[in-house]
Formats: C-alpha cells, sequence, structure tokens
C-alpha cells in the first residue's frame, strides 16, 4: 500500500495533548478558579438554565458550598425535537447574571458553530458535549476560540478517540482542553451510563490535559452522585462537574440526577478530607 509522504510524517509527530510534548500537568485559570495541576474544581449548577430567580439562587448556594464555577445549559441537546431544547441567547444573558451576582464564572455548552463567536465573547468555558465529541467542525471552530474547552468523551468513544478529538482543538491553537468522562453507553440499565473511572489513570499517563468527572450523567440517580464524586477525587480526577437545581422536582432537564444545593453542601463536605489525604487543593 502506498501510504502518502506527508501522512507518514504526521503520523511520526507527538500529538499536542501528549505528555511527550508538554511532560508538565496542564493548569488553566478561569477567574479565580484553577483546573489542573493538584486543584480539585467544583463545576455545579442545573443541567439547563431555566428561571432568572432560580438561578441565581442556586448560583449563590453553590457558590456557599464551595463550587468554584457555575454551569447551565441554553443550547440544549436533547434526545426528543419536542423536548425543552433551552432558552438560548436569553439564557446566556441570565447566566451572565448569575456570574455577577455569585462572582463565578461560567460554563455552557455550543451546539452550533455559528454561537462560537457569540459564545466566545459571553461566557469564561465553552463546553462540547458527548454527542458532539466527533463533530470535527465543531472541534475545529472551537479551536479557534480563545476561551478553554471542556470537551466531554462521546457515550461510545475511545479514550484514544477523545484524545484525537482534544487534538482537533488544539491543532487550531486552543491549548486549553479540559476532557471530561461522563460515562458511556454499556448494557446496564441500573445507571443511565456506566462512570468508566479507569479512564482517569489511563489518560493521566498519556496526556498533560486536565480531567474532571461528571457523575450525573454518569449514574442519572441524585444518589448515587456524591459517592461517585468521592470516587473520581480518590481516583485522580482534576475535579467534577454535578448538576445542582434548586428544585430538583421540577427541573425542566435532568431533575432526577440533580442534587439540591443542600446535597451539594454535604458531598463537598465530605470530598474536603479526601482532598486533605492525597494533597489535592480544594
Ligand atoms: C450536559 O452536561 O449538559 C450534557 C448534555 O451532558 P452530556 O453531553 O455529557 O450528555
Ligand atoms: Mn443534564
Amino acid at each position: 500500500m502506498n501510504v502518502p509522504a506527508g501522512e507518514n510524517k504526521v503520523a511520526k509527530q507527538s500529538p499536542l495533548y501528549s505528555r511527550d510534548t508538554h511532560p508538565e500537568d496542564t493548569i488553566i485559570k478561569v477567574g479565580n478558579a484553577l483546573i489542573g495541576g493538584g486543584n480539585f474544581t467544583l463545576i455545579a449548577g442545573p443541567c439547563a438554565i431555566e428561571d432568572e430567580q432560580l438561578l441565581i439562587e442556586t448560583a449563590q448556594k453553590v457558590r456557599d458550598g464551595g463550587a468554584h464555577i457555575l454551569r447551565g445549559g441554553a443550547f440544549k441537546p436533547r434526545s426528543s425535537p419536542y423536548s425543552f431544547q433551552g432558552l438560548g441567547i436569553q439564557g446566556i444573558k441570565l447566566l451572565e447574571q448569575a456570574r455577577k451576582a455569585s462572582g463565578l464564572p461560567i460554563i455552557t455548552e455550543i451546539m452550533d458553530p455559528n454561537a462560537a463567536e457569540m459564545l466566545d465573547e459571553h461566557v469564561d468555558i465553552i463546553q462540547v458535549g458527548a454527542r458532539n465529541c466527533q463533530n470535527f467542525t465543531l472541534l475545529k471552530r472551537v479551536g479557534q476560540c480563545k476561551k478553554p474547552i471542556l470537551l466531554k468523551r462521546g457515550m461510545m468513544n475511545t479514550l484514544q478517540e477523545l484524545l484525537m478529538s482534544a487534538e482537533y482543538i488544539m491543532s487550531e491553537g486552543n491549548h486549553n482542553v479540559i476532557l471530561c468522562e461522563r460515562g458511556i453507553r454499556t448494557f446496564e440499565t441500573a445507571t443511565r451510563n456506566t462512570l468508566d473511572l479507569s479512564a482517569v489513570p489511563v489518560l493521566k499517563a498519556q496526556t498533560h490535559l486536565p480531567i474532571i468527572i461528571d457523575p450525573s450523567h454518569a449514574v442519572g440517580h441524585s444518589q448515587y452522585v456524591a459517592v461517585m464524586a468521592r470516587a473520581a477525587l480518590a481516583v485522580g480526577a482534576d475535579g467534577v462537574m454535578v448538576e445542582v437545581h434548586g428544585r430538583p422536582e421540577d427541573a425542566w432537564c435532568d431533575g432526577d440526577q440533580s442534587l439540591t444545593p443542600q446535597q451539594f453542601s454535604e458531598m463537598v463536605d465530605q470530598l474536603r478530607p479526601i482532598a486533605d489525604i492525597i494533597g489535592m487543593k480544594m
């Protein structure tokens, strides 16, 4: 088989994500929050941005409970076109108000490359969701953004594929990529997905990029979220992202897996002694 000379050359270079290219851990600074390099970062907030007052209250409560970054979706990837799709631009405005009210930096998901410029201007971290892990057009576009990108592993992607998706972003010039394991699809039905915690040590060996765990989307039930967050910390993750809603029973999206602000605070209280023992800053 004839391999084009150019292809051969590319294959021999170490990828940008690899520790051969960059041996030290990448540390990403967002507002006052640090991600990577011995910091355990807590990202919390509702699945979807719904209501101004509730979002602001939730933001202040998770901040008081120890969160470093506020999450909230304005463009939601829903399985059904008839489900709530998110508030769109209006949601981004509410998220900015919640940033102002809480002092927390904000993260939200991008679905459409056409929204990249707007999101790059208005939010602090841009999330590429599991369903877009191999949307190469979107990955290249966010690679041109200034803001850090949180890249979720697709529910059917290998770790090598996740790393190559990170490479798509980095190859466009944006080296501030945070990897996120959020559970993969298996035959198990007791949990929404199967949380692959072994992703953490495997990725740590191969990449300098920070790795966080999303236990909410992984397990799908609020009762299992805190224990898997503790496991994430123990296994060496750089942080967790959890869904928190002021009234989970009324949530428009993912209420079953959402913690109350009180449950979030309890989870953080359980994490602190573990962080102390293993020498992670929280
Ligand atoms: C989310 O974090 O809002 C989300 C949709 O998660 P995932 O892409 O992991 O399903
Ligand atoms: Mn969700």
